[in-house]
């Protein structure tokens, strides 16, 4: 039974981190004509409305892109993601996709939830977008390797079952014998037990040329048990590790 709701944690430190990344990696890829595959394995529903009760009732976004929008540079491509979202919205993942994508681009999200799946329909149309509701992981097992080749896929777990940083690694090195050409962005939380940590030393240890990108931040509220955010990125674009250490500067702004 999936009990994570997105709209409760949207536009959190976590979602700038891992949406700004995105969306740097995404501007790298759309430099060239060349079509593209994006993948996303844990979609969500695409759009959140940051005043709703649920997201109001954390005051995560407060903490997050409240905070954060400004620091952003007008011409970083995580801001063109936020110029274009609908006043009053705020883009998941698959919306800043779509932000920055191409119609010669084919974009294929899964999401498991059935609202979050049916919000998702209904947000993110269009020729160039396939939804799935079903098991991400396994689904990206079965899409890859992509057509075209040339992509990325985020994978963005609510990691609800502790088995699922277990899981990660062997599913990694299974689909990356695969698609060893496909950038591959795994978000993870830091907590404060550290629960998430022999999952990244894994990684890290099969995948030793992978980038891997943390931030700190102060918990959302007291006794939050999430202090930072994490992505391991495998075939990580040139030029992606210095932009990502001046987002750690603008991190180090929250305290
Ligand atoms: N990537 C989204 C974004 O940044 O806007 C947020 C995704 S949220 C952290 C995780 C989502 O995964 C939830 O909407 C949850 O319903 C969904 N989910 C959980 N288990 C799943 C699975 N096995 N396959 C696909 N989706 C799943």
């Amino acid at each position: 039974m999936l009990s994570y709701q997105h709209i409760y944690h949207a536009g959190n430190a976590a979602d700038v981190h891992k949406h700004a990344a995105l969306a740097l990696v995404l501007d790298y890829l759309t430099r060239k004509d060349k079509p593209l595959s994006y993948l996303e394995t844990h979609a969500g529903r695409g759009l959140y409305d940051l005043s709703a009760p649920e997201a109001v009732k954390t005051g995560e976004a407060a903490q997050g892109i409240a905070r954060l929008h400004a620091s952003f540079a007008k011409d970083h491509p995580y801001t063109t993601a936020l110029a274009a979202t609908p006043d009053g919205l705020y883009p998941g993942s698959p919306a800043i996709a779509r932000a920055l994508l191409r119609p010669t681009d084919t974009l294929h999200l899964a999401e498991l939830h059935p609202q979050e799946y049916a919000a998702l329909r209904q947000n993110l149309r269009g020729p160039h977008i396939q939804t799935y509701n079903q098991d991400g992981l396994e689904l990206a097992q079965s899409l890859c390797p992509p057509t075209p080749r040339r992509g990325v896929m985020l994978v963005d777990p609510s990691y609800e079952i502790k088995a699922d940083y277990a899981q990660i690694p062997k599913w990694l090195s299974a689909l990356t014998r695969k698609w060893n050409v496909g950038i591959v962005m795994i978000w993870y939380p830091i907590l404060n037990s550290g629960a998430q940590a022999p999952m990244v030393r894994a990684l890290q240890s099969d995948h030793p040329e992978a980038l891997t990108h943390e931030v700190r931040f102060p918990p959302a509220r007291d006794g939050h048990r999430m202090v930072g955010s994490g992505l391991f990125v495998v075939n990580p674009p040139y030029g992606l590790a210095s932009d990502l250490r001046r987002l750690t500067a603008l991190f180090r702004a929250l305290g």
